[in-house]
């Protein structure tokens, strides 16, 4: 399946509050219901990842246990929750996936991405912070994540890294070094 094929225009057929057919897209990133007038908008959502290096410089990559792109490199990270800043997501991403609290967060810059998930095209966009971590900080994989490797970023192989806009983090970082 292409990204057409799996956009939210082609995929939701039904309006999630009354049930009409009438749900018709829009020429913005829309839906209305021309049963119950409501308005449905799917905008890219929020998400964060970490870049945490150690003193050596070596890049901390987790291995994704959840699709999408089970099984591929990743940065620590993930959806912002409601209520919540960009900053206090990437802490609590951290904690959850790696059970350590982070010491410095820098915000970099952020990234538009689209990846299929559950058979639908979803949009996001994703935030970059440089973190630290104390040295001697005990890493343990939970939650999404299988496990953890520390890499020299110089080095690894960014094709192993599955979703694009972290493989483009990973290497704009990796450039501005
Ligand atoms: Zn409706």
């Amino acid at each position: 399946m292409n990204m057409f094929e799996t956009h939210p225009h082609q995929i939701l057929k039904y309006c999630p509050k009354c049930g009409s057919k009438l749900f018709v897209p829009q020429k913005d990133n829309s839906f209305t219901c021309h049963s119950c007038g409501f308005r449905y908008y799917y905008n890219a959502a929020s998400a964060v990842a970490a870049i945490i290096i150690d003193d050596q410089g070596n890049l901390l990559l987790t291995k994704r246990g959840i699709e999408p792109k089970k099984g591929t490199f990743d940065l620590p990270g993930g959806f912002v929750s409601e209520d919540e800043s960009s900053e206090e997501a990437v802490v609590r991403e951290v904690r959850e996936e790696l059970g350590v609290d982070l010491l410095e967060i820098k915000y970099v810059k952020s990234y538009a991405n689209r990846y299929e998930y559950s058979g639908m095209t979803v949009f996001t966009n994703d935030a970059c912070f440089i973190c630290k971590i104390a040295p001697d900080a005990q890493l343990k994989a939970n939650d999404d994540v299988a496990d953890f490797h520390w890499v020299n970023p110089k080095t690894f192989d960014l094709t192993k890294i599955g979703l694009d806009s972290i493989r483009r983090m990973v290497a704009d970082f990796v450039a501005s070094r």
